[in-house]
């Protein structure tokens, strides 16, 4: 991916990028408990108004973290949608570094933790644990209308 070159970007005109950008070339590293199962989609337009640069910018990609209830791991689509950035032109020395951004977008859309299809299996074992423990002695007294029985 080419970075902005903001003197070629024309006033009244717009780039567009259409791109698949692996993440050794942003600077990412899969870790152990997270790993990046796709490149990432980029769709940005990018152009200049009032004296900044604003970029438009849509991700699309997958990762795999551990589940945090069974540590299976899971992959997870991620989409940022139509997310601006604004920077001051005076404040961009010769090009802007979209890629920069976009590892700093990435990063920021991960989840801190993530569950089987938003229900692990084993979740459904707590929930019967935490069933009987609610079981306490004199709950069946009362009836179904929600009156109690003296
Ligand atoms: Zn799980």
């Amino acid at each position: 991916m080419n970075n902005i070159f903001i003197d070629k970007l024309k006033k009244d005109s717009q780039e567009k990028i259409i791109d698949s950008v692996e993440i050794e070339e942003l600077g990412i590293k899969n870790e152990k408990e997270l790993i990046f199962k796709t490149p990432i989609e980029v769709n940005a337009i990018i152009y200049k108004a009032n004296e900044e640069l604003i970029i438009n910018l849509n991700l699309k990609f997958s990762i795999e973290m551990p589940c945090k209830i069974c540590n299976e791991f899971i992959e997870k689509k991620i989409k940022v949608k139509n997310l601006y950035i604004t920077e001051r032109l005076k404040n961009i020395k010769i090009f802007y570094d979209l890629k920069e951004e976009i590892k700093n977008v990435c990063f920021l859309q991960i989840p801190d933790f993530v569950e089987c299809k938003n229900s692990c299996k084993e979740r459904q074992n707590i929930k019967k644990y935490l069933k009987k423990k609610q079981n306490f002695p004199f709950s069946n007294l009362r009836s179904k209308n929600g009156s109690t029985k003296m």
